[in-house]
């Protein structure tokens, strides 16, 4: 939490409070102790007055009687009576004067009984304003203080009578001195006055007596009370300063205390903003901010359970979103702010940092789908339209992804929103990409496949079509790829077509193996056919060149580890529209050329002609008379003999197939056996061959003719099928032959393609009984290892070696080595092909057991075998030149003598 402390805390708030009660409660104290304590000092001072008061009316009425008493016991004497009775003015005057004189009086007055004055001493004028003061005096004496001139008098009138007459009064004024004052004022413990009436500067004071304009009072100056109340005033001052102190100096710890759980709690708040749940209060107060502190920390608890809750669920919902790869995100239509979820986050790649903006997503998207995204993003917002598409992204790091993005303008939660989802589909689009890729490309080479390539040479011809130009396709299969298959096993087929396939592409693309619009395409058709397709021909020669180059390509060795194979190929080359209005003819007719090109001799190519069409028409119309021929009955078997290079004698025929048809001719096996072959029509004709040969030796047998045996060759894919033991086994019983009767004669490359399964079927012939020969021995991949492993009686040696024998090459010296290691095995070795006198002196020398060829006789058919039996067993080893031009003139008066 980055609150900004406020500048009056609560501590402070508090502190200021406890102060400002504290100083009000002094103050208020203080001024109603002092309002009470002056109350009570001038009640006080008040009460004094009053005392000081009575205590002076009491002096001056002291006073006054003392002065009557005194004036009345010198009326009562002797003298005085004398002089009153007298009742003479004059002596009256002159002992007023010595009473004046002897009392101090300041006037001395004798009033008659008629009330005028008689004698008088002293002042005249104080005594006329006493007389006309005694003026209706009664006859009693009184004493009373009297002002005249300013002046206080104490006065006396006292009554006068002779016997029981009343004669007057004498009237006596004495001046009350500053002294007398003086002393009453230190007497009462109060100034005492004489003053006029009226307002007072200060103090206060009491009157005790009116006197005309002056008046007798007490005067107090409030003096010590005010200085008592001001020495009390500084002592509450000093206790209030004291008491304040106190109080600052307790409420300070007193606020922090209060204040301190709630900055601790403050704390805790700031601590859960940023994330820990874990914090607590955990005060031990037993006060009410206590109870706040427990109750926080409570409330804590229970958030952290529903937080912790609501984690667990966000995060079984996360995981579920990223097991689906889904995530979900919302945009705020007015203020552009983009909410996503975790997943939704990870699979758009946004910034982590909080306050994400509809910019940080488009930021996201791959360039080129961006404006689409933005569109889409924007009719929603603006018109509530719902969106879904697949898109790009781009990840920070580089790597892109696709996503499927929907949305829509949501309104529930009371202003409107646009809530979508996202999903990551990367993985699936890669599958959907490598079905794509499999249903349209060779597993094996990784080339476009048949389909792949129809489509591009029909858009190839729309295209040419288009801008009136024209499209080739060179179409190559290799030669004798069959035989790689079944002799090295399909492993090493299926490596050979990948560097078949490297190599075409390099000649076609060069380096690059992904076809662009407008460049040329390989694809694998099938098998061992590969095809390229040039969409933009600009002349002919390019395609010649095209093709020359493959060949060249193809014609370097293979390296295939332990092998090191040629093969070549023969190509066919068509061109649109020239040589196919459509695509289907094109193709048709550029298998016609290749197929030329193969029967021109191999690895070579051919463009396509319009002859051509009739040359694969004469090929289904052979096919046809081959099929025709086998159920006709149109085949024969010619024998020829094989003999022992020492004696010349007889050992056996060697069975050969011939053929005759009325259009086609002479037609020689190495034709029509492989035509059989490649459309299975091998099986029934060698099954032919065997029990015709098998059928003709019986009768050799039964017209009495010495037993030989007879050869019988069996193709690769007789062994192949299966069901040729029990065919041998069928034939020997049905003809009951003489199993050492029959040989047959294998080529190598059946026991190459599954050496175990050929293996065991020729052990199965062996048991029948029945002799095998390797045919064509040396042609092939023969190894010498191989022969050891073989249940094999004999070897022929292939004519190609015995041609050369007498050249005195090298296949004199291979010849020679194949003698002597078929020796050391204990085969017999048949040389084919022997023409020659040398060539039989020569295998004579080698130590070869048997020999065949025109030197001896060609095949014949079975009539003559009768007679050429009866020949050659009689035979003694001649040694003329020149026989085997007889033989073979004798041999082809029957038989075309085969070629190559
Ligand atoms: P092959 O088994 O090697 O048969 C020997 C071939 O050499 C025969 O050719 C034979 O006429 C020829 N030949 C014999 N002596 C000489 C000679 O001194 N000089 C020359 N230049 N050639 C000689 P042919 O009859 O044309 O047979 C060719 C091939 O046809 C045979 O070769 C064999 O592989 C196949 N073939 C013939 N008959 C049958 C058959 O009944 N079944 C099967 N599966 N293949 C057969
Ligand atoms: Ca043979
Ligand atoms: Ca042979």
């Amino acid at each position: 939490m980055n609150v900004k402390r406020p500048r009056l805390t609560v501590g402070l708030r508090l502190l200021l409070a406890l102060c400002a009660v504290a100083s009000l409660a002094t103050g208020l104290a203080l001024l109603v102790q002092d309002r009470a304590l002056s109350g009570d000092l001038e009640q006080a001072a008040r009460s004094r007055l009053e005392r000081a008061a009575e205590a002076v009316d009491l002096l001056v009425e002291r006073r006054l009687d003392a002065m009557a008493e005194r004036y009345r016991a010198i009326s009562e004497t002797p003298q005085f009576r004398a002089n009153l009775e007298s009742g003479d003015v004059a002596t009256l005057t002159y002992y007023a004067e010595r009473l004046a004189q002897a009392q101090g009086a300041a006037s001395i007055l004798f009033v008659d009984a008629a009330g005028s004055s008689s004698a008088h001493a002293g002042d005249p004028e104080l005594a006329q304003a006493l007389a006309v003061q005694v003026d209706g005096i009664g006859r009693e004496a009184s004493a009373f203080l009297f002002v005249h001139g300013g002046r206080p008098y104490t006065v006396g009138a006292l009554e006068l009578r002779t016997g029981r007459r009343h004669v007057g009064h004498l009237v006596a004024a004495e001046l009350l001195r500053a002294e007398s004052v003086e002393e009453w004022s230190q007497l009462c413990g109060a100034s005492v006055v004489f003053a006029f009436a009226g307002p007072r500067r200060a103090g206060i004071a009491r009157t005790v007596r009116t006197l005309g304009p002056l008046e007798l009072r007490v005067e107090s100056s409030l003096e010590p009370e005010r200085m008592a109340l001001d020495r009390s005033r500084r002592r509450l001052l000093l206790a209030g300063c004291v008491a304040l102190a106190l109080a600052f100096s307790a409420s300070f710890p007193l606020a922090r205390g209060m204040v301190r759980p709630l900055l601790t709690i403050q704390r805790a708040a700031e601590h859960i903003g940023r994330g820990n749940l874990r914090v607590r209060v955990a005060s031990g107060r037993r006060d009410e901010l206590g109870d706040v502190a427990r109750a926080f920390d409570w409330m804590l608890e229970r958030l952290g359970e529903s937080i912790e809750a609501l984690q667990r669920s966000q995060r079984h919902l996360s995981r579920a979103q990223q097991l689906a790869r889904l995530g979900s995100f919302g945009i705020d239509p007015d203020s552009g702010v983009l909410v996503a979820s975790e997943q939704g986050r990870a699979i758009y790649g946004l910034p982590t940092r909080v306050g994400l903006q509809l910019e940080d997503l488009l930021a996201c998207i791959h360039s080129e789908d961006e404006p689409r995204f933005r569109g889409a993003l924007e009719a929603c917002l603006g018109r509530g339209t719902p969106f879904q598409l697949d898109h790009r992204i781009v990840e920070r790091n580089g790597d892109r992804r696709v996503v499927h993005s929907q949305g829509e303008l949501s309104t529930e939660a009371g202003g409107a929103r646009l809530e979508g989802t996202v999903q990551d589909i990367t993985e699936r689009k890669a599958v959907e990409e490598q079905v794509r890729h499999l249903a349209y490309h060779d597993g094996l080479t990784g080339l476009a496949n048949r389909r792949l390539f129809h489509e591009h040479l029909a858009l190839a011809i729309a295209e040419a079509r288009r801008r009136d130009g024209s499209v080739g396709i060179v179409f190559l299969d290799l030669d004798r790829f069959k035989r790689v298959n079944d002799t090295l096993g399909h492993s090493v087929g299926d490596e050979l077509l990948q560097a078949v396939a490297d190599r075409v592409v390099r000649c076609a693309l060069g380096r690059r193996r992904r076809p662009r619009d407008c460049s040329s395409v390989v694809a694998r058709m099938g098998g061992d056919e590969f095809i390229v397709l040039v969409p933009e021909v600009k002349e002919p020669r390019a395609l010649g060149r095209l093709a020359r180059s493959i060949l060249s390509e193809l014609s370097r060795p293979f390296d295939l580890g332990r092998l090191n194979l040629v093969i070549g190929c023969s190509i066919g080359i068509a061109t649109w529209p020239s040589d196919g209005a459509d695509a289907e003819a094109l193709l048709r007719n550029c298998d016609t050329a290749m197929y030329h090109a193969k029967e021109r001799g191999r690895n070579s190519y051919q463009f396509y002609s319009e002859w051509m069409n009739a040359a694969s028409f004469d090929r289904l119309v052979f096919e046809d008379r081959l099929r025709r021929a086998l159920e006709g009955g149109e085949f024969e078997l010619h024998y020829q003999p094989k003999v022992e290079v020492v004696s010349g004698r007889l050992t056996g025929f060697e069975a050969l197939l011939r053929w005759s048809d009325e259009e086609l001719g002479v037609v020689p096996p190495s034709e029509f056996v492989t035509v059989a072959e490649e459309i299975g029509l091998i099986d029934e004709l060698g099954r032919w061959v065997l029990r015709r040969a098998a059928a003709d030796m019986r009768g050799w047998l039964e017209a009495g003719l010495p037993p030989f045996h007879v050869s019988v060759n069996v193709s690769g894919y007789q062994i192949e099928r299966g069901g040729l033991v029990d065919l041998v086994a069928k034939v020997l019983e049905e003809t009951g032959l003489e199993p050492s009767c029959l040989d047959l004669e294998i080529t190598e490359s059946v026991l190459l393609s599954d050496e175990e399964g050929a293996v065991d079927v020729l052990e199965d012939l062996r048991r029948l009984g029945v002799t095998l020969s390797l045919d064509d021995f040396g042609t092939g991949y023969s190894s010498l290892s191989y022969l050891r492993r073989l249940p094999i009686d004999s070897l022929k040696i292939d004519r190609c070696f015995v041609q050369h024998l007498s050249d005195g090459s090298d296949d004199a010296a291979l010849t020679a080595a194949i003698i002597s290691m078929a020796k050391t095995l204990g085969l017999r070795v048949v040389a084919e092909g022997v023409e020659q006198e040398s060539q039989r002196e020569l295998l004579h020398e080698l130590g070869c057991d048997e020999l065949q060829g025109y030197l001896v006789s060609a095949a014949v058919p079975p009539e003559d075998v009768p007679r050429l039996v009866q020949e050659l067993v009689q035979r003694r080893p001649k040694r003329r030149r020149g026989s085997a031009s007889r033989r073979r003139r004798r041999g082809s008066g029957r038989s075309r003598r085969p070629t190559g």
